[in-house]
C-alpha cells in the first residue's frame, strides 16, 4: 500500500467509525471503504498502529501494526477474514533505492475494477 494512504488525514480517524460497509463493487466504493477502514491509533513512539484494511477489498483490520514494525509486518503479509485473499509486500533493496511490491498470496482472483493489478506467488 502506499504510504500517504495510511498517514493522511490522521485527524478524522475518529468520523470513521460508521457501521460495516459491504464489499466493494468497484474501484469508487473500494477508495471509500479503504478510507474508512484506515486507521492509526496510540499516542507515541513504539505505540502508534497502523489498521490497514484489506489491499483487495477492504475489509477493516487486514494488518494491525506498530508504526515502527511496518516493514516486518508487511513482508509476513496477511489473509483477509472477509474475502480469503491474502498478501505480502516484496521489499528489495539495491543501488537504485528501495522498491516496493505488494504481492497476492492467496484468495480468488481480484476483481476486475481493481487496478493496478497485484502479482501472484505461490508460498
Ligand atoms: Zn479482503
Amino acid at each position: 500500500m502506499h504510504h500517504e494512504l495510511y498517514l493522511a488525514d490522521v485527524t478524522a480517524t475518529k468520523d470513521r467509525m460508521g457501521a460495516p460497509t459491504p464489499e466493494p463493487r468497484n474501484a469508487a466504493e473500494y477508495l471509500r471503504r479503504f478510507n474508512a477502514n484506515e486507521k492509526i491509533d496510540g499516542f507515541g513512539i513504539g505505540n502508534v498502529h497502523i489498521h490497514m484494511p484489506c489491499p483487495f477489498c477492504a475489509a477493516p483490520e487486514f494488518m494491525v501494526f506498530e508504526v515502527l514494525q511496518t516493514e516486518q509486518a508487511m513482508m509476513k503479509g496477511a489473509t483477509c477474514k472477509e474475502c480469503g485473499r491474502g498478501a505480502r509486500a516484496q521489499i528489495r533493496k539495491d543501488a537504485a533505492g528501495t522498491s516496493f511490491e505488494i504481492l497476492q498470496t492467496a484468495g480468488p482472483d481480484q476483481p476486475e475494477w481493481l487496478t493496478p493489478k497485484m502479482r501472484r506467488i505461490q508460498t
